[in-house]
C-alpha cells in the first residue's frame, strides 16, 4: 500500500534514507540514485524499462494519526541488480530513445 522506501541504491548500493532527495523510483518502486540514473541508466528503469521520478519524502512529523516514517518505518531489506551490467548497458541504450510513455 504504502511505498516501501527502499533503504539502497540497486546500482551503486549508496544508502538511501527516507528523506535522500537523491533517491529515485520507476513506477515498481525500483530505487536508485540520481547519479546512477543520470549517468549509468539513461533514465531507464534496469529491471522494466520504465522511467523514474523523484521518491516522495515520507514526512518525519505525524501531522495525521498513524502517517509518519516511525509509524510506517522504511524497508530495511536491500535489493540488488538482477541483471549483468553488460546486459544493462544494452536494454537502457536500446530503450532510452523511447519517451518512457510510448514505451
Ligand atoms: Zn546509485
Ligand atoms: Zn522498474
Amino acid at each position: 500500500m504504502a511505498l516501501a522506501l527502499r533503504p539502497n541504491c540497486e546500482y551503486c548500493d549508496t544508502d538511501l534514507p527516507p528523506a535522500d532527495e537523491r533517491a529515485r523510483i520507476c513506477s515498481y518502486e525500483c530505487t536508485f540514485c540520481a547519479d546512477c540514473v543520470g549517468r549509468h541508466l539513461r533514465n531507464v528503469c534496469p529491471n522494466c524499462g520504465g522511467g523514474f521520478t523523484p521518491r516522495p519524502i515520507r514526512p518525519r512529523t505525524e501531522w495525521r494519526p498513524g502517517l509518519s516514517v516511525a509509524k510506517r518505518p522504511p524497508s530495511d531489506k536491500r535489493v540488488h541488480l538482477s541483471d549483468s551490467l553488460q546486459d544493462i548497458q544494452a536494454h537502457s541504450e536500446r530503450i532510452a530513445a523511447i519517451a518512457p510513455e510510448q514505451r
